[in-house]
């Protein structure tokens, strides 16, 4: 079984990664549990290659093609042989990242990504998203807090962060709009909420989509 989180920035998926896992290793499940853009070495190469510097390098096309070369690595090396294997993986971002920041949020058009989903996962489809949605403001506001204490930038100026502010609100909707386009493959859950309801929420989630 193959569970992905997705969701803007701040919107606390990896908090929420850990807890699942935790809760269906103690149920005896073999969980693997990953992220993207990452997860083996050669992904993790090309995750610094992208998110290194202060500056986007890549347009959103190549930055696709390279979203897409680390998944395909991921693919290869650790989510397939997992899933063959019988384990359940939680993967935090997965497919629809690509189609929210490089398709909705990025300009790149749908035929484009659509045709690289193709390739790339030739008809693997995560058998539930969890799809963790919050206002833009808080997701940045929490994002932001996070880069301070990790001794990122953290004052801003007033025009880039009207910037970020309509791009996250792009990402929410595209989000949004993949939740209900694919209902059965997707949950939206309120990340708002403390982490201990947004982790009962997942595990309700999952308990009703994805019977063991
Ligand atoms: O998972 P996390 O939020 O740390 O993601 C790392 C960053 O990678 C995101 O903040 C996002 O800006 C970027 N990303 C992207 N396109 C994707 C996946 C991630 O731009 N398809």
């Amino acid at each position: 079984r193959l569970v992905t989180f997705e969701g803007g920035e701040g919107v606390g998926k990896s908090t929420q990664v850990e807890r699942l896992a935790r809760t269906l290793r103690a149920a005896g499940r073999e969980v693997v549990a990953t992220r993207e853009p990452g997860g083996t070495e050669r992904a993790e190469a090309i995750r610094a290659a992208l998110l290194s510097g202060a500056a986007k390098p890549y347009g959103p096309f190549a930055e696709a093609l390279l979203f897409s070369a680390a998944r395909i690595d991921h693919l290869d090396r650790l989510i397939r042989p997992a899933l063959e294997r019988g384990a359940v993986v939680l993967c935090d971002r997965f497919s629809d990242s690509t189609r929210a920041y490089q398709g909705a949020a990025g300009g790149l058009d749908a035929g484009t990504i659509a045709a690289l989903e193709r390739v790339t996962l030739g008809g693997l489809s995560p058998d539930l998203t969890l799809i963790l949605d919050l206002p833009p403001e808080t997701g940045l506001a929490r994002a932001r807090a996070r880069a301070a204490d990790t001794g990122g930038e953290g004052a801003e100026a007033d025009r880039f962060e009207a910037e970020a502010l309509a791009f996250h609100a792009r990402l929410r909707e595209a989000f949004l709009a993949i939740a209900a386009a694919e209902p059965a493959r997707c949950a939206v859950i309120d990340a708002g909420l403390p982490p201990d309801a947004v982790e009962a929420a997942v595990r309700e989630a999952v308990a009703d989509r994805l019977p063991a």
